[in-house]
């Protein structure tokens, strides 16, 4: 097992790696916390196979503990779930003292922890992610929210974890399609911070697609102790935490245009990825390899990367997009593996150039 510290002075946590990390949740947590009333949330998908597993552990440790599922998809993260869950935290007779945990994907983990940071101006939450995703990127740092018919993540704020419990067997029921997703944002970590990493993915892919534990442990290790790195030194993403964005200005146009439902979020990142990195290459701060190796990784795990769609439509959606700072673009570019610039030098003539031709 590997503990990863996040050192936010007060908000400090720590993420524990492992395998068979789920029954071992609730004895850790008691270790710092008296057992209390204690909602578990998570999705249908997720109950069925480790609902179970991790409800047990926390009442061996005498939690009191009232079991939630919600229908799984994106659609669910919504203000009514929201409202549902506020009735149940009532129902349950949660207090500030009380602790919320969050079972499953992304999309479980952002919401139970908007519901932790606003019940009762906020409560403990412990994050149990079980997608390569939320493994690697949305359990870590704190952003929690829901969707708004408005935009994706458009109600919501920072709250920290008071832990993360990452278990790699939990890869095993995930569907293929989710973890390839899942690795796009492990190459993005490679290229904006670690040329190393970068390596390890384009010398045990297959380890990793066969799950074998010693490169899960290595890749998900790896991924959350860059992500805490950036996290500690811009928890509210004021500057340098805009480093994660790349590859995803590009990549959320891409699911705008096509209202999150063509592609998965990892694979719009992935087009995202190359087309930033493209502009680098028109902009003469990276050279080809840059491109030829991100692809080729991709490649190799079997995503397509063609997105045919109009220039124009995804230029219109960079100008709607929430990260969009007074009404100039701002991109992370790659200026070879393990280093990126933030750059708002990237004008429409060059973006309709890159974004004409195929990648
Ligand atoms: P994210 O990709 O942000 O984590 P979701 O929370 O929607 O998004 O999770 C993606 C899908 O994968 C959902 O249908 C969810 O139920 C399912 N899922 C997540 N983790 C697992 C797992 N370990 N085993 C099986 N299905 C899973
Ligand atoms: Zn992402």
């Amino acid at each position: 097992m590997k503990t990863i510290h996040v050192n936010l002075s007060a908000d400090s946590y720590n993420i524990h790696i492992g395998k068979d990390i789920l029954a071992k949740a609730g004895e850790i947590v008691a270790k710092d916390k008296e057992p209390c009333k204690t909602l578990l949330i998570t999705d249908e998908n997720i109950e069925r196979i480790y609902g179970d597993v991790v409800a047990e552990s926390f009442r061996k440790n005498n939690f009191d503990v009232k079991l939630l599922s919600l229908p799984p998809g994106e659609e669910q993260k919504n203000i009514e779930n929201a409202l549902l869950l506020y009735d149940n935290c009532f129902a349950h007779k949660l207090d500030r003292k009380s602790l919320i945990v969050a079972l499953g994907g992304g999309v479980v983990g952002d919401l139970s922890g908007f519901i932790a940071a606003t019940f009762m101006r906020g409560i403990p939450y412990i994050q149990i992610p079980t997608s390569l995703l939320a493994q690697v990127d949305s359990s870590i740092g704190g952003k929690v929210a829901v969707n708004h018919p408005k935009g994706k993540n458009m109600i919501g704020c920072f709250y920290q974890p008071k832990a993360v419990f990452i278990d790699t067997n939990t890869l095993s029921s995930l569907p293929s399609k989710e973890m390839v997703a899942g690795i796009v944002e492990v190459i993005k970590y490679g290229v904006i911070r670690d040329a190393e990493l970068f390596a390890f993915l384009e010398k045990s892919m297959d380890a990793i697609l066969q799950l074998q534990y010693e490169a899960l442990l290595k890749i998900i290790a790896t991924s959350c102790q860059i992500k805490a790195h950036v996290v500690e030194q811009d928890e509210k993403e004021k500057g340098p935490r805009a480093i994660l964005n790349y590859g995803h200005t590009i990549g959320h146009a891409i699911e705008t245009v096509t209202h999150y439902k063509r592609y998965r979020h990892g694979e719009a990142v992935a087009i995202g990825m190359l087309y930033a990195t493209k502009i680098a290459i028109e902009l003469g701060i990276a050279d080809t390899s840059v491109f030829d190796r991100q692809l080729s990784l991709m490649k190799n795990m079997g995503l397509s990367i063609q997105t045919g769609l109009k220039s124009e439509d995804i230029i219109k959606a960079l100008y709607t997009d929430k990260k969009t700072v007074s009404g100039k673009l701002r991109f992370v570019l790659p200026t070879k593996i393990g280093e990126v610039i933030i750059s708002d030098k990237v004008n429409d003539e060059i973006l309709y150039r890159i974004l004409d031709k195929p990648l």
